[in-house]
């Protein structure tokens, strides 16, 4: 049987961190012939309809299929259906409810399409009975990498945070392959409460099929085992499908009205001289820490490009005065959404200040581009030890506050700001060693998805399961 007759529903969370990957996952299975619908809804379709025309165009394909979302339920603004419309990045019971609420219509898309498999984000349990319902398959998309799914089962199962008398006090992640510390103060705000919407993510994905993840073998080898004992396939980094500058171009948002001129600037700069910043498409600053930020950067003297959220409730410019006309030409100020992947692969960057979210960490990875950590909440601190650990291609800023809520956090200072980009920026044996592992990473991530690499047999032996399954 050929993957030809294989029809499989995708169905991402409604964020970008989870969409863009599995549309590119998406567009991965159909290039290989099986008939790939993505299901979403109204607004997240449109985000993505530019990306999958231009796969359309390319290969066979990736159908949308839309499904309404209840933004009441889940306390946000009518008609918004991004998880960026909550004011915090928290997962509240009120989202999870809407998430829920989204199962009739899809169980409904299922009836009339009748796909072979679901592979459905952890965020959707029920899939999990819906795929039972029609006797196919639900695999589990997973949105992080393999180390922090390991780390997040340490935290879990050991509890090491329990032991320590303080949020400073650092304990050791049992059972790791590195010796990984942490403090309290870093750890995710959901391990701490573990609230019941992760609870049933946990025990309809120990029942599931399997789990497919956005990774690859060569970065994180002793750390792409099974998760939680079920057969996993590491099929990444998926970003490497979009081949074309114009691919690239239309990933996600609409980019931020200055693009082009911001583009021009990048291509007179000098090879690997610019510092990009970009915190993910959720992060939200606190005003004094934007101003430190620009300090730091202003004091480091490297240029850069800083794409900024500028939706600050008062309207008011939330830069310090004078500091654009100040760092004119050296610096680019990107209002909005940023064609990321472009902006990586161009010669000109030569480091990433990032959140640490995994699309970000991976896209950096794939282009070769060391990293100064600037973790938030979730599980991004512990992404930074991946970074800084573990790959060692990066250098950590110094945040010390695993929250959601920006006002929370203690102030990274100008000087720690200038002190991590000078480390990464500047010259001598450590920055060397972190721009050549970075650039061996690169090579190992394209290899991984070239025919023979890793990825691309992960994909092809999942493909040739679900075959296998559907045979009667
Ligand atoms: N992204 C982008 N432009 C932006 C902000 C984000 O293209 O201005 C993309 C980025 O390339 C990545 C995704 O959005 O693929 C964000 O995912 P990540 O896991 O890095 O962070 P999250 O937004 O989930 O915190």
């Amino acid at each position: 049987m050929a993957s030809s007759t294989l029809h499989i529903f995708f169905l991402p969370l409604i964020t970008p961190g989870h969409l863009l990957p599995l549309v590119d996952m998406a567009k991965l299975f159909a290039q290989r012939g099986v008939k790939a619908f993505l299901v979403t809804t109204p607004g997240n379709a449109a985000r993505i309809y530019d990306s999958l025309e231009r796969g359309g165009n390319a290969g066979d394909g990736v159908q949308v299929l839309q499904i309404e979302f209840p933004s009441s339920v889940a306390g946000m603004p009518d008609g918004s259906d991004t998880f960026g419309a909550l004011r915090n990045p928290e997962v509240t019971e009120g989202f999870f409810a809407a998430l829920n609420a989204l199962r009739r219509p899809f169980e409904q898309l299922v009836k009339e399409h009748a796909p072979d498999c679901l592979i459905s984000d952890a965020f959707f349990p029920w899939t999990l009975d819906v795929a039972a319902e029609f006797g196919i398959p639900r695999i589990v998309f997973q949105a992080s990498g393999g180390f922090t799914l390991n780390a997040l089962g340490a935290l879990i199962h050991a509890c090491p945070h329990r032991g320590v008398s303080d949020d400073e006090e650092a304990f050791v992640l049992p059972g790791l392959p590195d010796r990984i510390e942490m403090t309290r103060a870093q750890i995710p705000e959901f391990i701490l409460s573990m609230p019941d919407y992760l609870k049933d993510m946990g025990v309809s994905q120990v029942k599931s099929y399997g789990v497919v993840m956005n990774t690859f073998r060569e970065l994180e080898p002793a750390y792409c085992t099974k998760i939680g004992g079920l057969k996993t396939w590491f099929v990444g980094p998926v970003g490497l499908c979009n081949v074309d500058a114009a691919d690239k171009a239309v990933r996600g948002e609409k980019a931020g009205d200055n693009i082009q001129c911001c583009l021009s600037w990048l291509d007179a700069q000098a090879p690997a001289s610019v510092l990009y910043l970009c915190f993910g498409s959720l992060c939200r600053f606190t005003r004094p820490q934007l101003h430190e930020m620009a300090l730091g950067l202003e004091a480091a003297g490297h240029p850069f490009l800083w794409v900024l959220r500028d939706d600050d409730d008062t309207g008011a410019d939330v830069l310090p005065a004078g500091f654009e006309e100040r760092t004119n030409g050296r610096g680019f100020v990107l209002r909005g959404w940023a064609p990321q992947l472009l902006i990586l692969g161009h010669p000109a960057v030569g480091g990433f200040v990032t959140h640490c979210g995994w699309n970000s960490i991976l896209e950096a990875v794939t282009s070769g581009v060391p990293m100064v950590a600037w973790p938030l909440f979730a599980e991004q601190f512990i992404n930074e030890k991946l970074v800084v650990r573990v790959l060692r291609v990066g250098v950590a800023v110094g945040a010390v506050t695993c929250s959601t809520k920006e006002e929370e956090r203690v102030l990274v200072s100008r000087e720690k700001v200038e002190r991590a980009v000078a480390q990464v920026m500047g010259g001598g044996e450590v920055a060397e060693a972190m721009r050549r592992r970075a650039r061996e990473l690169a090579a190992m991530a394209k290899k991984a998805v070239e025919v023979g690499g890793s990825s691309h047999s992960g994909l092809g032996d999942l493909i040739q399961e679900l075959v296998n399954f559907k045979k009667p």
